[in-house]
């Protein structure tokens, strides 16, 4: 039994809907999955719905886009209920964040000559990411690839970068922990500040992402025996995100059944606790 743990929906930056991430998941052998879009839970809704017609488990989760010590941490939370007031607040409060922060780097890159519409950045469903940036400007002609849109204007640091007033990481652990749900390090290998990373293993994680589509053995290995020296739960997914990033298919990492039903009896747990209020 496989279960992918991270995967974006257009909800967010990925390109494929609820519908499509199911029907895929179901192809490829996969018995679960968890959908972790960019400051929102908005796919919940609908794929609770859904779900009822496929044979997959389906695990609430998200990924929120954290600062710890200026750096940029990705956290990955899992098995509250969608109906937890304090996500529920929580969500308003990232999704202001990002909205005030993406008006910031429309006008910077309209300051920069090339005019854009909020309109064009995307459709009115879930949130807007640099990903929607970059299409536009693709889009616009401004420049040629998403990649080039990155390297000379959205990327970190870039000209036309803004990063927010994003929440601490331990602002976020402290929400998921009020709604008794798991926080989890994101993708451990693409923080390559050594000081950083020995400063945030510090936090009350309660989890690593260990098993990541494109992260090399040496990689998995570290990380494997720093989750278990801290007793935290190895997790583990694909980063699905459709078109936009092609080499990555879901499915491509995974946790097993016991990893997978550890965090799913914390989510059943809370959701009979919602229930019963
Ligand atoms: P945001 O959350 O709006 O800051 O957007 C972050 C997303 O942008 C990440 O999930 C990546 O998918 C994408 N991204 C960030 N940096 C780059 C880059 N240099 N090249 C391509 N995509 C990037
Ligand atoms: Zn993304
Ligand atoms: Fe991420
Ligand atoms: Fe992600």
């Amino acid at each position: 039994m496989r279960y992918d743990l991270h995967c974006h929906s257009i909800y967010s930056d990925g390109t494929n809907t609820v519908t499509e991430l199911f029907d895929k998941a179901v192809s490829i052998g996969l018995s679960g999955l968890s959908i972790t879009d960019h400051d929102t839970i908005k796919a919940y809704k609908e794929a609770f719905a859904l779900v009822k017609n496929y044979p997959l488990k389906l695990l609430p989760g998200l990924e929120v886009s954290s600062v710890y010590n200026r750096k940029s941490v990705h956290i990955l939370g899992y098995s509250f209920s969608p109906r937890d007031p304090c996500i529920q607040k929580f969500m308003e409060k990232i999704q202001k964040i990002r909205a005030d922060r993406n008006l910031e780097m429309l006008n910077k890159i309209r300051c920069a000559g090339m005019p854009l519409d909020l309109s064009e950045l995307k459709e009115d469903i879930g949130v807007v990411g640099r990903p929607h940036f970059a299409r536009a400007m693709v889009n616009r002609g401004y420049v040629h690839n998403t990649r080039e849109a990155f390297d000379r204007y959205i990327g970190d640091g870039e000209k036309c970068f803004v990063q927010g007033s994003r929440p601490s990481a331990q602002e976020v652990l402290d929400v998921l922990h009020e709604a008794n749900a798991f926080g989890v390090i994101a993708h451990p290998h693409l923080m390559r500040n050594e000081i950083l990373i020995g400063e945030l293993l510090k936090l009350n994680f309660d989890g690593i992402e260990v098993y990541y589509a494109v992260m090399d053995s040496h990689e998995e290995e570290k990380w494997h025996k720093i989750a278990e020296k801290k007793n935290w739960i190895k997790t583990g997914g694909s980063d699905y995100h459709g078109e936009i990033k092609p080499h990555i298919d879901l499915g491509s990492s995974w946790v097993d059944e016991q990893t997978f039903e550890l965090l799913y009896q914390r989510y059943l747990e809370n959701e009979r606790l919602h229930t019963t209020q």
